[in-house]
């Protein structure tokens, strides 16, 4: 399991691409993921930084921002196989928020794991399509 990304939730998409490039971050990726209702850009060579957004105003994210502000809202690890990844979780008692992976931005397997299980962080699961 290695670091796959860092999220952090904006209210601005493109002023946080423009802030990141200024740091020397180049746009790797931008996408809206339809079934999160939310718009991401990734950001570097990976680990990267992933820059969310919500697409709409009752979207899990827009509500993140609404309620605590912009800042970091999840770390994502790469694994090998997430379905044998969600299955080691289960077992060692972690509260799943997806039992099941679902595609996410750049066409990835991915499943969360809730923030109750990782001390107070929620945690992504990631097996790369590419
Ligand atoms: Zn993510």
């Amino acid at each position: 399991m290695k670091l796959h990304h860092v999220g952090v939730a904006v209210a601005d998409l493109d002023e946080a691409i423009s802030r990141h490039e200024r740091m020397g971050l180049k746009l790797a990726h931008r996408e809206t993921v339809a079934s999160q209702q939310v718009e991401v850009a990734f950001m570097g060579d990976g680990p990267f930084v992933e820059l969310l957004a919500g697409a709409s105003p009752d979207s899990p994210v827009a509500r993140f921002v609404a309620q605590r502000g912009p800042g970091q809202h999840h770390l994502a690890f790469a694994v090998p196989s997430i379905e044998e990844e969600l299955k080691r979780q289960a077992a060692a008692g972690a509260r799943l928020i997806d039992a099941c992976p679902r595609i996410g931005a750049w066409g990835h397997k991915v499943a969360f794991v809730h923030p109750k299980s990782h001390g107070g962080v929620l945690i992504e699961l990631v097996e790369e399509s590419h």
